[in-house]
């Protein structure tokens, strides 16, 4: 029998395959007192063979999918298998206390763990103790003849089930065989969500029930642009997924023939529609989708992707590859925005009540003053090939932005002492993602390059609704009005200073919102790039003097987001 479920429509694209169930399995274990002790050593060891194993096929998959560093992690895995100390102990716990393998197992890992745990002063020792961890739930796995899933390890077609997905767990999706994902929880702007986007993986997020609902290897069909989904879909109703997914490709491929034309209105003007990336890997969908610039560089994905903090060399690589890419079209860096949902294994943050609201981004940078002084370096010595724009993320007053020009300036004039070619182009602007700073844009106009407005927090920061969190999705709304005030306000208040603005969040890429900022009178509009032709395509069927009329209601007469909702319906009809 098929179930329907329901959740948020989080990327375009609709798939029909066999569920990958990506749920930790339960490792939980009764202690067993032993007579057999040899035949219970020689199980823990085929355990330990078996997870060996397991390694050498995930060590190979990660070399050829993320690369040798990343493989490395695997390595360390592999040396504590191989060592006596930790081994040796489990088998001589299990001969002299008679105890069974699970148990032997997780004492002596426990141990480890707190002995790496207690070694304070040195973060290397530390580190390992999530290695033994690791090595632990797979050696488990094993004596209790449970799956570990493993992202890296899939070869079939398959449409991923899980609870919630973080961005690394995303990152490891392989597009070939990934033709979707379902979750239980989760926001249509969380990071895991942008990054589907950006993969062109249909995603619907915030289900609910769907780990419960599903079991492993079952059919499920998954439509991300309306949020359904259906375990073990009928005939009909697969046949219904493969005529909507039919429909979508059909639209993707008109889309397509606007690849190399300009965005330009139907009344002739032209606006800027960009791409928004997380690594240089991403420039593939930016080209393939003719955007005209990147209008947003996530570079916290170069830190997360690391195994410790890139070197500044690493990072001019990057961002020199991604300049020069795109010369002589505009890229905006924006400097590292750790924190929230992006976390680094290498460099472990207090534990926050609220880590959104937290120690993070510019906070962080001005903070660990090296850490910033590296990558404005790195930035600094990249931007001769090609136009760099560097932006500061959660910027909420206007004299942290100073203080990070400040850095930047000094970063520069050391360089150029030294004799290194930088370009003396460089734009400076901020993230408009607090409410404080939108508020107070005209005095920030006169102070910053450009403005990048970053939805997805503005409006999690405006309405308090947590980004990720499915149960105040509803207060995600960006055409409410008080979020158009302030986008507005921030328009108004940069032209005011000759100054351009941008959008970066989700909405720069929504088709209801589009008309609006047109309206309005925005700048760029920076997306993820699968969203680009759309927009264009979208963009030349508004004139922009009947948006403005329109956004000039919403900002001053409509009382909700779904009232603005319909009066796009109804001004742009079914263009
Ligand atoms: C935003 O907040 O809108 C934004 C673009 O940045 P991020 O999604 O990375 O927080
Ligand atoms: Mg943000």
């Amino acid at each position: 029998m098929s179930k329907e479920l329901k959740g948020i429509a989080a990327s375009d694209g609709v798939a029909v395959a066999k569920a990958y169930m990506l749920v930790e399995p339960d490792l939980s274990f009764t202690k067993k007192a032993i007579d057999d002790t040899d035949t219970e050593v020689s199980r823990f060891k085929k355990a330990v063979a078996d997870s060996n194993d397991d390694l050498q096929v995930v060590r190979a998959k990660a070399k050829e999918s993320l690369g040798e560093e990343e493989a490395q992690v695997f390595d360390a895995h592999m040396m504590i298998l191989a060592d006596p100390e930790f081994t040796g102990a489990i088998e001589t716990k299990i001969s002299d206390e008679k105890v069974n393998a699970e148990q032997a197992l997780s004492d002596v890992s426990q141990t480890f763990i707190a002995t790496f745990e207690a070694m304070t002063d040195n973060a290397y020792m530390q580190e390992r103790a999530g290695d033994v961890r690791d090595v632990t739930k797979r050696v488990m796995s094993h004596l209790l003849g449970k799956k570990l899933p493993n992202p890296a390890l899939i070869n079939e077609e398959v449409v991923v089930v899980a609870h919630d997905l973080t961005p690394s767990d995303t990152a490891q999706l392989n597009k070939k065989f990934v033709k979707g994902f379902v979750t239980d929880i989760g926001g249509r702007t969380a990071h895991s969500a942008i990054m589907a986007r950006s993969l062109e993986i249909p995603a619907v997020v915030g289900t609910d029930s769907v780990t419960t609902s599903v079991k492993d290897g079952q059919l499920i069909a998954v439509d991300g642009l309306t949020g359904e989904v259906v375990v073990d879909p009928s005939e009909e109703q697969q046949a219904d997924f493969n005529k909507q997914a039919k429909t979508f490709a059909d639209e993707k491929a008109e889309w397509a023939k606007l690849k190399t034309s300009p965005s330009v209105t139907a009344d002739g003007k032209h606006f800027t529609v960009a791409a928004n990336i997380g690594t240089p890997k991403d420039l593939d969908g930016v080209l393939d989708n003719g955007a005209e610039a990147v209008g947003l560089y996530r570079t916290e994905f170069l830190y997360m992707d690391s195994s410790e903090l890139p070197s500044e060399d690493d990072q001019f690589e990057a961002y020199k590859k991604v300049l020069e890419t795109m010369n002589p079209k505009p890229v905006v860096v924006r400097t590292m925005d750790i924190g929230g949902d992006k976390k680094l294994p290498y460099m472990p943050l207090p534990e926050e009540m609220n880590p959104f609201l937290g120690y993070r981004a510019i906070r962080i940078s001005l903070d660990r003053q090296e850490i910033f002084r590296t990558q404005l370096r790195a930035l600094l010595r990249a931007s001769e090939f090609g136009k760099l724009r560097i932006m500061f993320p959660m910027i909420a007053t206007i004299q942290e932005f100073e203080a990070a020009k400040k850095v930047f300036t000094e970063e520069k004039d050391k360089l150029v002492a030294d004799g290194v070619k930088v370009a003396d182009d460089i734009q400076l602007g901020i993230m408009i993602e607090i409410p404080a700073a939108a508020v107070l844009a005209d005095q920030f106009a006169k102070h910053v390059d450009f403005f990048s407005i970053g939805t997805n927090d503005l409006i999690q920061y405006s309405m308090a609704a947590d980004r990720g969190n499915d149960r105040v999705s509803y207060l995600y709304q960006p055409y409410n009005p008080s979020i158009l005030r302030l986008v507005k306000h921030t328009i108004d208040s940069a032209h005011k200073e000759g100054k351009w603005v941008g959008m970066c969040g989700e909405a720069a890429g929504d088709p209801i919102m589009v008309p609006l900022l047109l309206g309005l009178g925005l700048d760029e509009y920076s997306m993820s790039a699968t969203s680009v032709l759309k927009v264009r395509s979208l963009m030349k069927k508004l004139s922009t003097a009947d948006m403005q009329v329109m956004a000039e209601k919403a900002v001053n007469e409509s009382i909700s987001n779904d009232d603005n909702k319909a009066l796009v319906e109804k001004t742009v009809g079914n263009k």
